[in-house]
């Protein structure tokens, strides 16, 4: 049930068959010569729109805004803050709460490690201020590791590479504009930089000569299922079913 294309009646008939929301985040940053400014929002937004095809489960409009530090300065790239993007996530599961909705399924289709670092700090507000309700935050690329590795040829690859090149041109094959050769930032490793272009100058992060429509398929496969299980898993979880500190059991 695509929140975006039911009615207000179809939503609360939903409500008696599942609890459960996927919230799609993705990112409005660069990809490489390639690839549309888009890819995160598709990629993300578009699992969770298979996952709603195989099981009754909520998809909440994507959010289609990220934190992005590497990619600020190239051509199209449009970041908003940590403190924004907590609060809009915020925002959007209290919406959802109220009406109705327990168990929140948080699909992030960008990896950047400050990006994650606001959802996680949203999600651990959220568990604090919402009772009864369950929240799990996954990245396609954490989803698509473990078997999606058999499938992708180049090490390290993560952003405008093999595997989001072979996703788009799975799924949006006209967005993609050729291809582009092998790249890798550089960026210092502990040093803060303000003019980033100079050190990530083609905006890829792997390589996209690898990719193609087949490995794009099995790949978003690959994370469907896995986004499957994470709500299974959700949807079974028992907070207190783990072992309490020793020091707490004795008390
Ligand atoms: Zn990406």
């Amino acid at each position: 049930m695509v929140i975006e294309e039911i009615t207000s009646m179809e939503f609360s008939a939903g409500l008696h068959k599942t609890r459960t929301v996927l919230l799609p985040v993705g990112a409005t940053e660069e990809h490489g010569p390639h690839l549309p400014i888009g890819t995160d929002t598709f990629q993300a937004y578009d699992v969770c729109v298979r996952l709603a095809e195989r099981r009754p489960v909520f998809v909440a409009p994507a959010i289609p805004y990220g934190v992005c530090r590497s990619t600020a300065d190239h051509p199209g790239t449009i970041g908003i803050s940590s403190g924004t993007l907590k609060a809009l996530l915020c925002d959007v599961v209290h919406a959802l709460y109220r009406q109705g909705l327990r168990d929140f399924v948080v699909l992030s289709g960008h990896a950047g490690g400050t990006h994650n670092a606001a959802l996680l700090d949203a999600g651990e507000e959220l568990l604090r201020s919402l009772p009864g309700m369950r929240i799990a935050l996954a990245t396609e690329y954490d989803l698509a590791r473990g078997e999606g590795g058999a499938i992708i040829e180049t090490a390290g690859d993560s952003h405008a590479g093999e595997i989001e090149t072979s996703r788009m041109l799975a799924t949006r094959p006209h967005l993609v504009k050729g291809s582009a050769p092998a790249a890798y930032p550089c960026f210092p490793r502990h040093i803060l930089v303000r003019d980033k272009l100079p050190f990530w100058p083609s905006g890829v992060w792997g390589d996209p000569t690898r990719a193609s429509a087949e490995k794009g398929r099995q790949i978003e496969d690959v994370v469907v299922k896995a986004l499957e299980r994470l709500v299974t898993e959700l949807e079974g979880f028992v907070e207190n079913a783990g072992r309490r500190p020793v020091g707490l059991d004795e008390a």
